[in-house]
């Protein structure tokens, strides 16, 4: 690290609440903090002076130009920049930052997926300033987080219907507490705090395969001969080069404001974790973002590229990112806090059933919020979580959910202390439950972590289905138990109600195993494995409902995000068709017929001097690599005709169907024959970098 002090280096490129304390007039500073705690709609008179003062504290940390941030469609941030200055009379220029320039810009929307809600000729968008994100600056621009909108309001990215849902949600939980009689909290967000993996590669291999170039996956490459089975990697020690890659990433993203605190490797070799602090969702997201973005920024610095894809090598762990989620009130209240007695924490049960609810009736959109194709991967894959949804509560809380549903005292496990029988090492309580790694969506104590994202996504969608969906019990809740005579009674008969009703999605066995997937089944739960599947249940009718009745997205906004994703799932897929047919024709299939020439001509050398007798090898290695060099030759144009029709195969949804069924299978064909001449060619023949290169020489 630099000689500068993390204390004054921590949050010193944000502006953040204790920045705008010291710039903003008190009362401006005022309703701007009420503003951004009760989601309120900003207060246009101040919006001058907030810009003033956002542009001189900018000016001072290096910044001559601003951007508008926002995310689009296409699953990255955007950003166009301008120049503060504006022109004076004579040779002069000043340095201007209007509340209008502020509050709205209106960058060309055409070029950014819409999913048919904006015909290209109506190109006029526009960004609106979210006061709940902090502005940065990052090189030497002033970064306003916004949300982006078509002409006719529509919205066009992840942050609207994100905001909306965190209003939806906090409206429907203050409901409930105000019948626990809770008069004062007048806010309740969500906080996430997003554990992020990822690979590092070194740059030169990196740069000598254009399926990690184009893809930021391997297509091709075969098996290290070790891989992740001697569980060395996790949390091992990290090298050198990783450590000083982690060091200046957390120097960037402490500037910002992230507080990035854990850092370790993870299961597979050269993959990594970091996990910031959490924060409101909101921030949350933006945070992800910019992590996702140092991350690939710093890696080349050190020599190395940063792979987010969720499987950048076949056969080794994939990345994921787990969604920690929790409900937080403005006076600092965790809702999902079981306190020491959770049985007698009514409050906490009445929300914890609601949870259970919702994810319940709400399988289809989470797994719906994590499809894609780098997903696929995981999903549904043999790895980390399986594409069924289901609720792992830990030992102490299933205990008690079966005590109120089958009515039976709750017996409270004694909590055992740990003494590892080494006197100079301190005894300590251990936790009420062990963990469950396999659970999609587990409870940790007093958050929930929604496991299935995957590790390059933007995490907002799947929060919006969460909030919204909570939203929609805590609203169905409360009409309840507002109505009610006897509260007491009413609100422990809904738990229990609750709780029976959805028992089904409670599971703490093995996620991975068999025996699940046919549980699964008998117990009703959905399990779609493919992307195409879950998108296809993106719009059925009671999803459109409840987006619709909270106004987080409208059917067209819901209709237009199934379009683009299914989009997106079909061209993720052509470009790495593509870019094997490519990869096969250009370099592989070339590679290995040289290698037979070369072969070949060993082989009349040796014959003319020992006979054809002592050229049985290489009559062996060139038969057999002839063989594979020409099932991969079909098997390229095989791909090239499959990938052909899957485009022309007709709307999106046959399209992404095609691709699904048919060019997937022949990508397969490909890589099989491919790999295996890989085991049999000399290295220096080979014109790729293999899989022990990238994963062991960082
Ligand atoms: P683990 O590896 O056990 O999952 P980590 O410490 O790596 O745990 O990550 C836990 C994440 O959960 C961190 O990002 C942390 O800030 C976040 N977290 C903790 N409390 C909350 C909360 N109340 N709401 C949301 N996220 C939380
Ligand atoms: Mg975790």
């Amino acid at each position: 690290m630099s000689d500068n002090n993390i204390y004054d280096l921590y949050g010193s490129m944000v502006f953040n609440d204790e920045a705008m304390r010291r710039r903003l007039p008190k009362e401006v500073y005022k309703s701007l903090t009420r503003t951004i705690a009760t989601g309120g709609t900003i207060d246009a008179s101040i919006a001058d002076v907030v810009a003033n003062a956002m542009k001189d504290w900018a000016i001072e940390k290096g910044a001559t130009h601003y951007t508008h941030w926002f995310q689009p469609l296409t699953g990255v941030t955007a950003e166009k920049h301008d120049a503060f200055i504006s022109p004076l009379r004579g040779d002069k220029v000043v340095m201007e930052f209007s509340g209008k320039e502020l509050i709205k810009g209106e960058p060309d929307a055409s070029s950014f997926p819409s999913g048919g809600l904006r015909a290209t000729f109506e190109a006029r968008g526009y960004t609106a300033w979210d006061p709940a994100s902090y502005a940065f600056v990052k090189d030497n621009t002033l970064y306003i987080p916004t949300a982006f909108c078509s002409y006719t309001g529509e919205a066009l990215d992840t942050k609207t219907p994100l905001l909306r849902s965190m209003d939806a949600i906090s409206d429907q939980a203050l409901r409930i507490l105000r019948l626990f009689g809770d008069t004062e909290t007048s806010r309740v967000t969500t906080t996430v705090g997003a554990e992020q993996e990822y690979f590092l590669v070194n740059k030169e291999y990196y740069d000598s395969r254009k399926d990690l170039i184009y893809c930021g996956r391997t297509l091709f490459g075969a098996p290290a001969p070790k891989g992740q089975e001697m569980d060395d990697h996790y949390f091992g020690p990290l090298k050198p080069k990783v450590a000083a890659f982690m060091a200046e990433l957390d120097e960037a993203l402490w500037k910002l404001g992230i507080n990035a605190k854990t850092e370790h490797n993870e299961a597979a070799p050269s993959q990594h974790e970091l996990a910031p602090i959490y924060a409101t969702t909101n921030m949350a997201v933006d945070q992800n973002l910019l992590i996702m973005e140092y991350m690939r920024l710093i890696a080349p610095r050190h020599g190395m590229e940063c792979l987010l894809h969720e499987k950048p090598y076949a056969g080794v762990n994939g990345s994921g990112k787990h969604n920690n989620w929790s409900l937080t009130t403005d006076g600092g209240k965790n809702l999902v806090d079981p306190g020491k007695t959770p049985r007698e924490n009514t409050r906490f049960l009445l929300i914890l059933s609601a949870i259970v609810q919702a994810v319940d009736e709400y399988q289809d959109l989470l797994r719906a919020s994590v499809a894609y194709a780098g997903n696929d991967h995981r999903l549904g894959g043999n790895e980390a979580p399986p594409a069924i949804l289901s609720i792992f509560l830990g030992e102490e809380l299933q205990g008690i959910v079966d005590s109120i549903v089958e009515g039976t005292d709750y017996m409270k496990p004694g909590t055992a202390t740990m003494n590892l029988g080494v006197p100079s090492v301190p005894t300590f309580r251990r936790d009420t439950t062990d963990r469950n790694r396999t659970s999609p969506f587990a409870f940790t104590g007093n958050k929930f972590e929604f496991r299935s994202l995957g590790s390059s996504q933007n995490i907002a969608m799947p929060n919006v289905m969460l909030n919204t969906a909570v939203a929609k019990v805590f609203r169905e809740m409360a009409d309840k138990l507002e109505k009610a005579d006897d509260f007491n009674a009413a609100v422990n008969q809904l738990i229990r109600d609750t709780l029976t009703a959805h028992r089904r999605i409670l599971f703490d066995g093995n996620g991975y195993c068999p025996e699940w997937q046919d549980e699964a089944a008998r117990r009703g739960l959905s399990n779609f494995r493919t992307t195409v599947e879950a998108l296809e249940h993106l719009t059925d009718e009671k999803n459109v409902s409840l987006f619709t009745e909270f106004g987080v997205l409208s059917p067209v906004e819901l209709a237009a995000r199934r379009e683009i994703l299914l989009e997106n799932y079909a061209k993720v897929l052509n470009i790495e068709a593509q870019t094997m047919i490519v990869m096969a024709s250009r370099q592989i299939i070339p590679a290995v017929e040289a290698y037979i020439g070369k072969i070949a001509r060993t082989a009349e050398l040796k014959k003319s001097l020992c006979g054809p007798e002592c050229t049985a090898m290489e009559r062996d290695i060139v038969s057999r690599l002839s063989a594979l060099n020409t099932q991969a030759y079909e098997a390229v144009e095989a791909l090239r005709k499959a990938d052909a029709d899957a485009r022309a195969a007709g709307d999106e949804i046959a399209v992404a169907r095609a691709f699904r069924d048919t060019v997937v299978p022949a990508m397969a064909a490909l890589r099989a024959p491919v790999d295996e001449m890989e085991t049999m060619i000399a290295s220096e023949d080979w014109p790729l970098p293999t899989y022990g290169e990238m994963t062991y020489k960082q």
